[in-house]
């Protein structure tokens, strides 16, 4: 692990929109962000934990959503079977919305569940 010389970084105006390497959101023109010379990596000048620990929370959230199976029996009619891709779907709308979930619809939580058609 390279330490980084204090010297390397410096804290300037961003000239250019670009994305911070410690938490992966964006940052704008003019933001104030350190920027390593010897790495070329910039960051948020005031970027802190949370933002990493919620870009990462969402990365997991978006790559659960986009699932198209999951190895759960889910109850159907006489007859029926739900395909992996509505299984994933149902079990990410459980996960995420029901009882106990971070976005329950109390919490202003909503899921739109689709299909391409045909
Ligand atoms: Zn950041």
């Amino acid at each position: 692990m390279r330490l980084a010389n204090l010297d390397d970084v410096m804290t300037l105006a961003a000239k250019y929109p670009g994305r911070c390497a410690t938490c992966g959101y964006p940052f704008a023109v003019g933001a104030p962000i350190d920027w390593d010379r010897t790495t070329r990596a910039s960051r948020h000048a005031a970027c802190v934990p949370e933002f990493a620990a919620r870009a990462t929370q969402q990365a997991q959230t978006v790559a659960a959503s986009r699932a198209t199976g999951a190895d759960v029996e889910i109850p159907a009619p006489e007859g029926l079977a739900y395909l992996p891709l509505q299984r994933a779907g149902i079990v990410f709308c459980l996960d995420r919305f029901g009882k106990g979930g971070d976005a329950s619809p109390s919490r202003g939580g909503a899921a739109l569940i689709a299909d391409e058609m045909g």
